[in-house]
């Protein structure tokens, strides 16, 4: 399939995703220029066949605008924003410009199916669920995008083997805004966007631009495809309307769609594109939290929807009890003698996954830690106030990190009544946790900030939490 055969692809942006661009851009025959303005790049050539490297070059450093603007075909990584003003002069003048996914998507055999999940918060659990649902029901199934393994090495993959026999026949691929921005032809056969909540703002500007963003995915499809929204969510309502997608509608929290009775224990599904129908029973979950039992809903709705399996109600149910977030998300990482549960939440980046995660722990007290770096929503706001009302019902509340004394002013404004303390960094947040938990609490590190400030990135912090939680030296 050298079907780039001729074809100059300028790769912009080689991190994980990038870099598997260009692998498959070189298997499909393109001859390959690799761009990244960080001049420290590590060299992509390494795992290469050498009769693939005859055909790549690589620039790294400033752009350079002969090199875009000889494009045959742009393919823009997630941190490559398409407003950059060389790669939007270059696709003022006509270049051909994809997002990473899709690039990679086109390149999948037609036979593969595909489901993209898509929100502000929960994309990562429902994508990891819906892979354990359909690969436990038998379906070869590829998980990944911008979790994990890029899609384009799925298509890379795929290229190794005959069209008519894939490795894979289902893809759940998680999709971020940012990998929307050039979508083109990207057309799943689900699409679901969890919910829309401020995030990432610096870079979309407003929420108009930033939710339009992600209704991307249902811009090209037909009505055998699905497209998902929240049923309580009208602006999201309304930017998917606007989006042109003929797919049909499905809801979350509402019927077709999938509908949770209010303590999440059944959930009720209807595949509005196939008549498909299922009544699952919850309560045996073992993932911590309310938003897990609507996650489980949405991936099971996901794997119903891809309608070639004949995924079964059974296949589901007992699937459910083994189901676990990626780690980071609400995991439990250490429970002691009295009975304290240690959760990890590190990926709660932003203030609503943390009024997720909090509003997720039913049935005993929390010491939570927030903090490190927030992110503004409007003008010099944080938009912690929002989590007044549910930190009250909790044992303490410990503030750490960079934003550690404007999240106090907040909560303070919010009315907050639980103790409130402010540690300066992660080790002394756990140290002062310890002071205020009771036997059968659980201490939450649910920060709703990024990491950025004393930590590489959410994961190291999770992994600082996990060790500090199992720690008896205090
Ligand atoms: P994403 O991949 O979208 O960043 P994750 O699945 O990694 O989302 O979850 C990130 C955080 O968001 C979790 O730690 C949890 O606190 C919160 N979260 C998980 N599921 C949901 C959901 N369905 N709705 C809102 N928040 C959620």
């Amino acid at each position: 399939r050298q079907d780039l055969t001729g074809k100059n692809v300028v790769v912009v942006g080689l991190g994980a995703s990038g870099r598997a661009a260009v692998k498959l851009a070189l298997a499909r025959g393109a001859t390959v220029v690799a761009v990244d303005s960080n001049p420290n790049t590590l060299p992509v050539e390494v795992d290469l066949h050498p009769a693939a490297v005859s055909r790549l070059r690589t620039e790294f450093g400033p752009h350079n605008r002969e090199t875009l603007f000889g494009a045959s075909q742009l393919v823009l990584s997630p941190g490559v924003s398409a407003s950059q003003p060389d790669i939007a002069a270059a696709i003022q003048a006509g270049v051909p410009a994809l997002s990473e996914l899709s690039f990679a998507a086109a390149a999948l055999p037609k036979s593969i199916q595909l489901a993209a999940v898509s929100g502000t918060n929960g994309k990562s659990t429902v994508t990891t669920f819906a892979g354990q649902i359909l690969r436990h029901a038998g379906v070869r199934t590829f998980v990944g995008g911008n979790l994990g393994t890029p899609l384009s090495e799925a298509a890379l993959q795929c290229l190794a083997f005959p069209a008519n026999d894939p490795p894979y026949h289902a893809a759940v691929v998680e999709v971020s805004s940012y990998q929307m921005e050039r979508a083109g032809m990207f057309r799943p056969k689900v699409g679901v966007i969890l919910n829309l909540t401020p995030d990432h703002l610096e870079r979309h500007k407003t929420m108009e631009t930033y939710g339009k963003m992600k209704c991307r995915i249902f811009a090209q499809m037909g009505p055998a495809n699905l497209a998902v929204i929240p049923q309580s969510d009208t602006f999201l309502r309304k930017l998917a309307a606007e989006s042109g997608s003929k797919g049909t509608r499905a809801w979350l929290g509402g019927l077709p769609g999938v509908q949770l009775d209010s303590q999440g224990r059944r959930a009720f599904i209807l595949v509005p594109t196939t008549g498909i129908q299922a009544g699952l029973y919850l309560s045996s979950m073992k993932a911590v939290g309310l938003h897990n039992a609507h996650n489980a809903g949405s991936a099971a709705l996901i794997a119903l929807a891809l309608v070639d399996f004949g995924v079964s109600e059974e296949s589901i149910q007992s699937v459910l009890p083994t189901l676990q977030p990626p780690p980071h998300r609400m995991e439990v990482v250490h429970q002691d003698e009295q009975e304290i549960l240690w959760v990890n939440d590190s990926k709660a980046t932003n203030v609503d996954a943390t009024y997720v995660g909090i509003k997720g722990i039913v049935g005993r007290k929390a010491v939570i830690l927030i903090g490190g770096l927030a992110k503004v929503l409007a003008e010099g706001n944080l938009g912690f106030e929002r989590l007044g009302e549910v930190l009250n019902s909790h044992r303490a509340v410990i503030l750490f990190g960079a934003s550690g004394e404007q999240i106090e002013e907040e909560l303070r404004a919010a009315a907050i009544s639980v103790p409130c303390v402010r540690a300066e960094n992660l080790k002394d947040a756990v140290k002062l946790a310890r002071s205020f938990v009771q036997p059968g609490d659980a201490v939450i590190l649910s920060p709703g900030c990024a990491s950025f400030d004393e930590f590489q990135n959410f994961e190291h912090r999770g992994l600082v939490f996990s060790d500090l939680a199992k720690s008896t030296v205090t």
